[in-house]
C-alpha cells in the first residue's frame, strides 16, 4: 500500500483525515505540532500519541523528504538544488536571498507543457504534477539548510518548473499548508502563485478566501507578439485574460502583477511600453508590473536587451502611471534559468 504523504495536508484536511479513522482531531493540532514547531518527523519519537497509533502512522502515512541530487552555490547566496522526488522525478527549487527575506522559488511539476518559447522548462514536457506534499518538501529542504544558519524560509513564490494552474488542487493544498499558522506560518503576503494566464484558475482562485500574491505572465502588449512566445494565449486570448483577471481583482481584493519579460528587438521598444501602458489601463485593471530582462536560454536565441533599453521601457511605464519594478537577478554565475539545471541534468544523461 502506498503511504500518505503527511506533509501534503492542510490543516483542516489532516482533522477530517483522523476523524475519518475514529482519531479525536486533536490528533492533527498533535501532529503539525511534533512536524512544523518541532520539527520531528520521525513517528516513533511523537511520545504524546499513543503506541498503536504511532504504529498506525508508520505503516499508512510517512513525511517524505526529497533528496538533494545536485547542489550548486552561487556568489550572491543564491542556491540551487535538483531535488529528487520518491520515484526519481528530478525537480528544481532555487533559494534567492533578498534584503527583506528568504525566497523559496518552488516548482509545481515535473516539467511543463505550456511551451512558452523563451523557457528552458518548456524543454522538457511534463512527465507528471507534483503533490500538495513534495512541494512542501522542496521548502523544507531549502529550511534545512537555512536551520544552520539560524534562518528559514519567509516567501516563496510558484514560479519554479510547471504551470500552477494546471495542477490546480495540488497547489492550493500547498498553499494552504505552508500558510497556515501552525504549519509553515508564511504570511499569505509572503506567498507569490504565478501563471502563464489559465483562465478558469484565475478566476477559481480568486475565490479561494486567500490573501495570495497573483502574478501573470503577459510578457507581450498584445496577442499577434503574445502568440509567438506563448502558445496558451491561443486557447486564452487578451480580452478573456483580461476579463478573468478583472474578476480576480474584484473576488481577491487584491491587484495583480504582470510579469513582463523583456527581449531584445521583440517586445522592448518604448512603443511596446506606451501599448502596455494603454492595455493596462484601458482594462481598469490596477496592476502591477515587474520587468525580467530576459535569462538568454542557449537553446533558444533569445537575447537581453541593453541596460539602456531596459530603462527606457520602465521609465515609460512609471510616466503612464504605473507601478513599475526591474527583477533583481539572482545566481548569473549558475544554471539560475528557469529549468536549465534539470535540462542540463537530463541532456547529459541522453
Ligand atoms: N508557469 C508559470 C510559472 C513558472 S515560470 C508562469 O508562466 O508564470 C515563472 C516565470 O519565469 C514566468 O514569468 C516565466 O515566463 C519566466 N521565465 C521563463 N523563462 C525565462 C527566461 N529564460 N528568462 C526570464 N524569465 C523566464
Amino acid at each position: 500500500m502506498e503511504k500518505k504523504d503527511l506533509f501534503g495536508y492542510p490543516y483542516a484536511q489532516l482533522e477530517a483525515e483522523m476523524l475519518s479513522r475514529g482519531e479525536s482531531k486533536y490528533r492533527a493540532r498533535q501532529l503539525y505540532g511534533w512536524i512544523y514547531e518541532k520539527g520531528v518527523y520521525d513517528f516513533e519519537k511523537m511520545t504524546d500519541i499513543s503506541k498503536a497509533f504511532r504504529e498506525t502512522l508508520k505503516n499508512e502515512y510517512a513525511l517524505s523528504f526529497p533528496k538533494i541530487f545536485q547542489r550548486q552555490d552561487a556568489k550572491d547566496g543564491t542556491i540551487k538544488l535538483l531535488l529528487e522526488m520518491d520515484d526519481g522525478a528530478k525537480v528544481e527549487t532555487v533559494l534567492m536571498r533578498y534584503n527583506y527575506g528568504n525566497v523559496a522559488c518552488v516548482s509545481s511539476q515535473v516539467g511543463c507543457n505550456m511551451g512558452c518559447a523563451f523557457c528552458a522548462s518548456g524543454l522538457l514536457k511534463r512527465e507528471r504534477n507534483l503533490t500538495s506534499g513534495e512541494m512542501v518538501g522542496e521548502v523544507m529542504v531549502l529550511n534545512q539548510i537555512l536551520k544552520e544558519e539560524g534562518q528559514n524560509v519567509t516567501h516563496v513564490v510558484v514560479m519554479g518548473t510547471g504551470e500552477p494552474f494546471d495542477n490546480y488542487e495540488n497547489v492550493i493544498s500547498f498553499v494552504r499548508v505552508i500558510n497556515e499558522q501552525r504549519g509553515l506560518a508564511i504570511g499569505a503576503r509572503h506567498i507569490t502563485v504565478s501563471t502563464c494566464g489559465l483562465v478558469p484558475g484565475i478566476k477559481k482562485y480568486g475565490r479561494e478566501g486567500l490573501q495570495i500574491n497573483l502574478a501573470i505572465s503577459l510578457h507581450a502588449p498584445n496577442d499577434t507578439l503574445r502568440n509567438q512566445i506563448m502558445p496558451i494565449s491561443k486557447a486564452y486570448k487578451m480580452p478573456e485574460l483580461l476579463e478573468a483577471i478583472k474578476d480576480y481583482e474584484e473576488n481577491a481584493g487584491r491587484r495583480v502583477t504582470f510579469e513582463y519579460i523583456l527581449i531584445k528587438g521583440f517586445n522592448d521598444s518604448v512603443d511596446c511600453a506606451n501599448e502596455l501602458a494603454d492595455l493596462i489601463h484601458d482594462s481598469g485593471i490596477f496592476a502591477y508590473v515587474n520587468l525580467i530582462p530576459i535569462n538568454p536560454v542557449k537553446e533558444k536565441g533569445f537575447l537581453r536587451p541593453s541596460g539602456e533599453a531596459i530603462h527606457a521601457f520602465h521609465d515609460r511605464l512609471m510616466k503612464r502611471g504605473i507601478n513599475t519594478t526591474i527583477r533583481k537577478e539572482f545566481g548569473t554565475d549558475i544554471d539560475a534559468a528557469c529549468g536549465q539545471l534539470r535540462a542540463k541534468y537530463q541532456k547529459s544523461t541522453q
